[in-house]
């Protein structure tokens, strides 16, 4: 079972990476987390791709391409893998299709989770993390008891830059100017599945296991 996830920012691809990895018990590859980590540890790679990541923009090919080929040789993928958030363009799909032959694999299924532009933004409008332990909230959905802190430590919460109103725009415009034409790309080969993203992860992760074939 080899996955990709693909989608708007804030559609919701990284909860359900979460929950599909926990799921088929395969490793989980997000160019994201691998960006945000090398750029907490300030190494050269992160230094580099700071800039792009706080403007929503998208982090050069080359740069990607080589963390992806890091991570893959990292795992044993006998069993699978699931992407999340890469590949981001044409460019990053070719290569990764070469990349898993490289590795004896082929990248059998993408799903495409489909959010409307206004829930896009009010997710990442209204999200708040916990500037301690990382925990989320939603100023509307999910409030903490004490607005502004976490219920879990109680340390004061924070808006992401990158979830600010002017960012989470650029990065949807980025989306459908350069990663949407990923959808024919992937529809033309007979590798698509679609699949709507409101409502909770639970009912997100169903409408994906019954795509799957998998009713639960
Ligand atoms: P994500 O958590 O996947 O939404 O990624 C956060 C940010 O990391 C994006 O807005 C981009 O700046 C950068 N990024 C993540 N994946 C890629 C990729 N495959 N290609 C280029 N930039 C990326």
């Amino acid at each position: 079972m080899n996955l990709l996830l693909i989608g708007p920012p804030n559609a919701g691809k990284g909860t359900q990476a979460k929950i599909l990895t926990e799921y088929y018990g395969i490793p989980h590859i997000s160019t994201g987390d691998l960006l945000r980590d090398n750029i907490a540890r300030k190494t050269e790679l992160g230094k580099l791709a700071k800039s792009y990541v706080d403007s929503g923009g998208l982090v050069p090919d080359d740069l990607v391409i080589d963390l992806v080929d890091q991570a893959l040789s990292q795992y044993d993928l006998k069993k699978g893998v699931l992407f999340d958030g890469y590949p981001r363009n044409i460019a990053q799909a070719e290569n990764l299709d070469a990349l898993m032959a490289k590795h004896d694999a082929v990248l059998d299924t993408v799903i495409l989770i489909r959010v409307e532009d206004d829930i896009l933004i009010n997710r990442a409008t209204g999200r708040r993390v916990c500037s301690n332990c990382g925990a989320t909230y939603h100023i509307t959905g999910r409030p903490p008891k004490i607005s502004g802190f976490c219920d879990l430590c109680h340390e004061p919460l924070i808006h992401r830059r990158d979830d600010k109103e002017d960012v989470i725009m650029h990065r949807v415009e980025v989306y459908k100017d350069q990663t949407r034409p990923l959808v024919d790309y992937y529809d033309e080969t007979g590798r698509l599945l679609k699949v709507r993203g409101e409502g909770s992860p639970e009912e997100v992760f169903e409408r994906i296991m019954a795509l799957l074939g998998k009713t639960e």
